[in-house]
């Protein structure tokens, strides 16, 4: 077993953490941008807090809220044009998945000004301002993640890149902030942070860090799992799904993702299917296709979740999820194209994967 362990971020886990530590940020630097979606920030709380701090240690600083789901390269150029005239010297992001990942991209932006955001997918930058992550759902795990994915119009598609820079400096997770999501942006958003650790779990890369991280988080969502359909009950179990979600982070940031994800963007893309419905709609084809070599581990996770089995397991995520969107022939063809460009995800999944066996998976969505 060989592994090398990298996570550079400055962890803080708890609530009001934001405020309690607003020193984190004026040891970075006097100027900030705050980059976020146009509501989550405001809602959860998050971003009065954040004004809070940056006012009372005196940082200067500018927001850009025009982070949509699914950042686009456009997007992305705004905000980094806002940020250079700013002179920001540290990017603050605020929010799901979508703007934490936009805060990655602002901060290299940032640091290499003549850079085209296109540039960002080809590597060869090494340097970034500082970039601090404020999650507002449970989910993606992108606070102690190098990964930004972003919607590039021209491909029709999500693309990822990271770098040793694009890590947060510092991850502030207070679960306070997830209080205001509907039912189902956390059914949706814990999915995806499962799907996260699941596919880590399961991915080529694993190691025994990784597979430990992974199967704290796969029991702890295992105690979720049986209270995320009753709205009642939620925020019973925010703290722990945001943990799921933060170990989510640590997990893919050993192993990537595997075609699951690659596989989601496509119902993302052309079927507006929000992203961990999308891996949630795909769980049952994935499982039937990695199970085939994965058994073992399959069934020590579903015992991790204290599930009799990987049929029960699936249960339990359509009775969340219902049912998934129909293709047509021309579709799951077109599908199949797209799936190919996430080389990455294909590469770490445990079984040898070609054309003909994405084309056989979406096909099985065809009706
Ligand atoms: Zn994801």
């Amino acid at each position: 077993m060989k592994f090398n362990f990298r996570i550079p971020t400055d962890i803080y886990f708890g609530s009001n953490i934001v405020y309690e530590n607003k020193d984190v940020f004026c040891s970075l630097g006097s100027r900030a941008i705050i980059v976020t979606g146009r509501n989550s920030a405001k809602k959860s709380g998050a971003l009065a807090d954040l004004e809070r701090a940056l006012s009372e240690t005196k940082i200067q600083y500018c927001i850009f809220d025009r982070i949509e789901n699914n950042p686009s390269v456009k997007t992305i150029g705004n905000a980094a044009a806002l940020a250079k005239d700013f002179k920001a010297d540290m990017v603050i992001g605020v929010g799901g998945g979508s703007p934490l990942d936009a805060a990655k991209a602002v901060g290299v932006l940032t640091a290499n000004p003549n850079m085209a955001v296109m540039d960002l997918f080809s590597g060869g930058f090494s340097a970034a301002v500082p970039i601090i992550a404020i999650p507002t759902t449970a989910g993606t795990g992108s606070e102690a993640t190098p990964y930004s994915v972003l919607y590039v119009e021209e491909q029709s598609t999500k693309l990822s890149f990271s770098g040793k820079c694009t890590f947060p400096h510092s991850a502030m997770i207070d679960a306070q902030y997830t209080n205001s999501l509907s039912l189902y942006v956390t059914i949706d958003t814990a999915i995806d942070a499962f799907t996260h650790v699941f596919e880590g779990f399961l991915c080529n890369n694993a190691t025994w860090l990784s597979d430990a991280l992974a199967l704290e988080a796969i029991r702890v969502f295992g105690e979720c799992l049986p209270l995320l359909k009753d709205e009642t009950k939620t925020s019973e179990i925010r703290e722990k799904l945001m943990y799921v979600s933060f170990l989510g982070g640590l997990v893919i940031t050993q192993t990537g993702v595997t075609i699951m994800h690659g596989m989601g963007y496509c119902f993302t893309c052309f079927k507006d299917v929000s992203h961990g419905r999308a891996n949630a709609f795909l769980l049952p084809a994935y499982l039937d296709y990695v199970g085939k070599i994965a058994k073992t581990k399959i069934d020590k996770a579903m015992k991790e979740m204290g599930l009799s089995s990987a049929a029960e397991f699936l249960l339990r995520i359509y009775t969340l999820v219902g049912d998934a969107p129909n293709l047509t022939p021309v579709e799951a063809a077109m599908f199949t194209k797209k799936t190919l460009l996430q080389t990455k995800s294909i590469q770490n999944t445990c079984r040898l994967t070609g054309e003909d066996d994405i084309h056989s998976i979406w096909d099985q969505f065809v009706k």
